[in-house]
């Protein structure tokens, strides 16, 4: 059975037609589901009721099943989705088993600003159910990739995290590497913006920066922000730490992405995962420091969410403040982001493999 948001907007209005609606039904569903966020057929009563009836019974708005939702202390909540498998591979061989993803709903600090207008949450969005990038540290890589996600899977996530609360930001940086699945990331994102009201400047994008790939995005007039996952200035280290990019060089990276700002005009995020001990000293900081010396770019720190399987630590008590200090003071813009929802097993990737193993 097809969803409604795997219907463009002519096949939706073909469907309704064939069901005996308008043309325009076609239009006043899309615009409940996705502008409205009406997510149950008998809410939208500007449709004729048997067409409710209709569709109800056979066009599921999601191709995917909400499984299990977990909340933490801080108001964090994470959505374990559960989608179709990959279709097997001769003509009767069985699809395999279904595939679950992570779609991560994060309050705001402060729920108002000064002036008193409530403040929405940010969206931590997936773009494939796996990861073959196989970062040692990162607990979506550990199952190799299952398959891409469609475009209207993104998009579910997008419009069920809309369905928690408001949202005022949404970030790609779930489970997966949007590069490898840019078309269908970049089809669902056009649909977020043009109509669910998300903007461009609040959409940022993670990657561990492929420079062909990453070129050839910043030449489709690309409308999101950019945040590169560099996590070391040494190539060596940077050869372990992101395995899918062994032998592509560092100064690669940074120039794709001086490609894309000069294409663009939007200056990138570089992320640094803080592993403690690994990647943390005051000589990665320097280091790090004469890399992106002269570029127009800021640096987030991220200090390590343990993940019970690998052999990696949290960074000591001051060290991620200490560096973003040795940064600040060779003249680059660096912040930390900690981590939310930690009760709530955090780490992207760690509910799925709980509810896998
Ligand atoms: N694949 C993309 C986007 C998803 S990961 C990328 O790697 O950029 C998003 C960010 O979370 C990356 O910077 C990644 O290094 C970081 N990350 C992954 N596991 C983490 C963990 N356990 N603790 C802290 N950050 C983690
Ligand atoms: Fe994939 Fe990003 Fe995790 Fe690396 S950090 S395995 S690229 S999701």
């Amino acid at each position: 059975m097809t969803s409604l948001l795997a219907l463009s907007k002519e096949a939706l209005t073909e469907f309704v037609q064939s069901r005996g609606g308008k043309p325009f039904h076609g239009k006043i569903l899309r615009r409940a589901v996705l502008e409205q966020g009406t997510l149950d057929y008998a809410d939208i009563t500007d449709l004729p009721a048997r067409l409710r009836e209709t569709l109800k019974e056979e066009l599921p708005i999601f191709g995917g099943r909400l499984v299990d939702q977990c909340l933490a202390s801080d108001g964090t909540k994470k959505l374990l989705l559960e989608f179709p498998g990959r279709p097997g591979r001769g003509p009767d061989a069985p699809p395999s088993k279904e595939l679950s993803v992570e779609t991560v709903f994060i309050p705001p600090h402060r729920s108002k600003d000064e002036d008193g207008t409530a403040r929405g949450a940010t969206l931590c969005v997936s773009s494939q159910a796996g990861c073959p990038v196989g970062c040692p540290f990162c607990a979506s890589g550990l199952l190799g990739l299952e398959r891409n996600l469609e475009s209207h899977e993104i998009l579910e996530q997008f419009v069920r995290g809309r369905a928690v609360g408001p949202l005022r930001r949404a970030v790609v940086m779930g489970i997966g590497e949007p590069l490898l699945n840019f078309e269908n990331l970049n089809d669902a994102l056009g649909v977020v913006r043009e109509e669910m009201g998300l903007g461009g400047r609040k959409i940022t994008v993670s990657t561990v920066g492929f420079p062909d790939r990453l070129r050839r995005a910043a030449r489709g007039e690309p409308k999101f922000q950019l945040a590169i996952s560099l996590h070391t200035p040494d190539q060596e280290q940077r050869d372990d730490l992101v395995p899918a990019m062994r032998g592509v060089p560092i100064e690669e990276v940074l120039a794709a992405g001086d490609d894309w700002f000069e294409q663009t005009g939007r200056e990138i995020t570089y992320e640094y995962v803080m592993l403690g001990g690994v990647n943390d000293t005051p000589r990665h900081a320097e280091r790090l420091a004469d890399r992106l010396r002269g570029r127009r770019c800021s640096v987030n720190l991220i200090p390590y969410n343990p993940t019970p399987e690998l052999p990696f630590a949290r960074p000591e008590s001051g060290t991620p403040e200490g560096f973003r200090d040795d940064l600040l003071e060779r003249g680059l813009i660096a912040t930390i982001r900690w981590s939310r929802g930690l009760d709530g097993s955090a780490a992207c990737g760690q509910l799925r493999l709980a509810k896998q193993a």
